[in-house]
C-alpha cells in the first residue's frame, strides 16, 4: 500500500464521510470482515435484515401491506430468504403502476434519490432509492469489490462509459475530496473507435499505474486493436468489466494482451453492486449481507443449484422504496461448487443473460439463447457476433472475423458457424450470415448480442424450451451497469 493509498483510506475517505454525514467506511470495514464469515452466519444476518425490512415494508409501504394482507401474511411469516416465495415477484410493470404506493410513508421517506434505468433493454424504469443504501452500503460494496480486484482507495482509474455526466468542477471541499479519492479519468464509450484508439492508448500509458473499468466489449476491442496494430501495451494493474457479460474468449484475449485477467462484476442502477469476482475467478460472489439474490423458475420457486433461472433481487437496505423479489430481467445460475477462496458469500455462475433472450424457430419452438454455443464462434476467428431475429424461423447472424478476408475463408467461417449451431437450433430455422467490420452499440452504449424484434403475440402458445442448460460462460449482456452509470443524485 502506497502512502497515498494509506492517506486515502485513513484520512480522505473518513473526512468525506464526516462532511457528508455518511458512514461508508464503517460499512466497508463491516463488509471486509463479514466476507470471511461462514455461509450460516451470513444467512443469519441476512435473515435478520430481511425481517426488519419486511416489518418496515408492512408498516410503511402501502403496496407491500396490501399484497401481504391479500395473502394473509404478517412479517412473522417471512423470517428468512427461504420464506420469500410466499411473496409475489416484483416486475417493472408493477413498479410503474404502483410507484407512489411502493415508496415508504414512514421515516425512511426522507433522504431518497431518484434514478432511472438506462432503458437499453427497452424497459426504462423510474425508481427511488434510499440515500443510506446507495452511499453507505452500495458504495462500500463497490469499494470491497474493487478490493477483490486488487484496487485500493486512492488508486488512479480510467473508466470508459456511456455519456458520463459532466460533473461540474465544483470547488466545494466534498467534491474535491471525492476527486482526490477517485483520481479518475472518464472516457466516453462512443469516442472509442479505431481512429481514436492510438491517442487513448497513449493516454493510458501516460497515467500509469491505474486500473481500467469498462464494458467487456470495449476492453476486448482495445486489446484486439493493440494486438493487431503492434502498439506498445499500457499496463493497467487491474481490469474490471461490467455492464455486459464477460465472455470467455474476451477474457482470454484481454488477459493475453494486458497480462492480467479481468474481473467481472454484476451491478445495476437499481441495486448497485450485487456480485463480483474474487481473485479465484471462479464465479461472482453475491453481496449476500446486503442483497438476497434468488434464482427461480417460472413459478417463482428456487431452481436447484447449477440450474439456470430468473434472477430476483431483494435489497436489504433500500427502505425508501423496498424492492423485494425484484425481477430485473436477467437469468443466471448458482454455482454448484464453493469458491476456493474461502469467502462465505454465495457464488453465482458467470453466465448471465436476459430472460427475454430467446430465438424462435419456424414451428414456434423457443430456444434459450444461453444454450447456444456462441462462445465457440471464437474458435473460428470470430471476434464479435450479433444475432438479429425479425421473424420466427429466420435469424441474421452478424459476424466480425478479421482473418476471414477471402471468399473461401468466409465460407469456412460460415460453415463452421452453421455446424456449431445445428445441435441447439435444429433445422427449422434459416441462418443468414453477414460479415461486418463493426457491430454497433445501442444508443445507450451497450452491445446487444441478441436483438429480437419478434412479435410475441404472433407466436403459437405451446412454445417450449429447447434447452435450459447453459453452455458454460457464454451469455448475452445482462442489464447491468458499471457502477459509474448508476443513479445520479
Ligand atoms: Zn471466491
Amino acid at each position: 500500500m502506497s502512502t497515498y493509498n494509506w492517506l486515502a483510506r485513513h484520512l480522505l475517505a473518513p473526512s468525506l464521510d464526516l462532511m457528508r454525514g455518511t458512514h461508508t467506511m464503517r460499512s466497508l470495514t463491516e463488509l471486509e470482515d463479514s466476507q470471511w464469515w461462514s455461509p450460516e452466519r451470513i444467512e443469519a444476518i441476512q435473515a435478520e435484515r430481511l425481517y426488519t425490512l419486511i416489518e418496515h415494508a408492512y408498516s410503511h409501504v402501502p403496496y407491500y401491506r396490501r399484497v401481504m394482507r391479500e395473502r394473509g401474511l404478517t412479517p412473522r411469516d417471512i423470517t428468512s430468504a427461504a420464506d420469500l416465495p410466499k411473496l409475489p415477484l416484483l416486475t417493472k410493470a408493477i413498479i410503474r403502476d404502483n410507484l407512489e404506493d411502493m415508496c415508504s410513508k414512514g421515516p425512511a421517506r426522507t433522504g431518497m434519490v431518484v434514478g432511472r434505468t438506462s432503458g437499453s433493454t427497452g424497459n426504462p424504469l423510474l425508481f427511488y432509492a434510499s440515500r443510506d443504501e446507495q452511499r453507505n452500503r452500495g458504495l462500500a460494496r463497490a469499494i470491497r469489490a474493487r478490493g477483490w480486484a486488487g484496487v485500493k482507495l486512492g488508486d488512479r482509474s480510467l473508466h470508459v462509459h456511456v455519456a458520463p455526466e459532466q460533473s461540474r468542477r465544483s470547488a466545494n471541499p466534498g467534491a474535491w475530496l471525492k476527486r482526490e479519492l477517485e483520481r479518475n479519468v472518464d472516457v466516453e464509450a462512443v469516442d472509442v473507435s479505431e481512429l481514436t484508439l492510438p491517442a487513448l492508448i497513449a493516454r493510458m500509458k501516460r497515467i500509469e499505474p491505474f486500473y481500467l473499468g469498462a464494458y467487456p466489449t470495449v476492453v476486448h476491442f482495445i486489446a484486439s486493436f493493440i494486438k493487431d496494430s503492434g502498439l506498445s501495451t499500457p499496463h493497467p494493474f487491474s481490469i474490471i468489466t461490467g455492464g455486459e457479460q464477460l465472455l470467455d474468449h474476451q477474457r482470454e484475449l484481454i488477459a493475453d494482451v494486458f497480462g492480467t485477467e479481468p474481473y467481472s462484476k454484476y451491478s445495476s442502477f437499481e441495486n448497485w453492486e450485487m456480485a463480483s469476482e474474487c481473485p479465484s475467478h471462479s464465479g461472482m460472489h453475491v453481496n449476500a449481507e446486503d442483497i438476497i439474490l434468488e434464482i427461480v423458475d417460472e413459478s417463482g420457486m428456487p431452481t436447484p443449484r447449477g440450474e439456470q433461472g430468473k434472477v430476483l433481487i431483494t435489497n436489504l437496505f433500500n427502505y425508501g422504496m423496498p424492492l423485494i423479489r425484484y425481477e430485473n430481467g436477467d437469468c443466471s445460475t448458482l454455482a454448484t461448487t464453493p469458491c476456493p477462496c474461502g469467502r462465505g458469500l454465495p457464488l453465482l455462475d458467470n453466465a448471465l443473460g436476459r430472460t427475454t433472450d430467446f430465438i424462435y424457430t419456424r414451428s414456434g419452438r423457443r430456444v434459450v439463447a444461453l444454450g447456444i454455443p456462441f462462445n465457440s464462434l471464437a474458435s473460428l476467428g470470430v471476434t464479435q457476433y450479433q444475432v438479429v431475429q425479425n421473424e420466427p424461423g429466420h435469424i441474421l447472424l452478424r459476424l466480425t472475423a478479421p482473418a476471414a478476408t477471402t471468399a473461401s475463408a468466409r465460407i469456412a467461417v460460415e460453415n463452421g458457424a452453421r455446424k456449431l449451431m445445428l445441435p441447439s437450433m435444429g433445422t427449422d430455422i434459416d441462418i443468414e450470415v453477414e460479415f461486418t467490420q463493426h457491430i454497433e452499440h445501442t444508443s445507450a452504449g451497450k452491445y446487444l448480442a441478441i436483438v429480437s424484434n419478434v412479435d410475441h403475440s404472433q407466436l403459437p402458445q405451446d412454445t417450449v424450451h429447447a434447452d435450459r442448460t447453459h453452455s458454460g460462460g457464454h451469455s448475452h449482456p445482462p442489464s447491468t451497469h458499471s457502477g459509474e452509470e448508476r443513479a445520479r443524485e
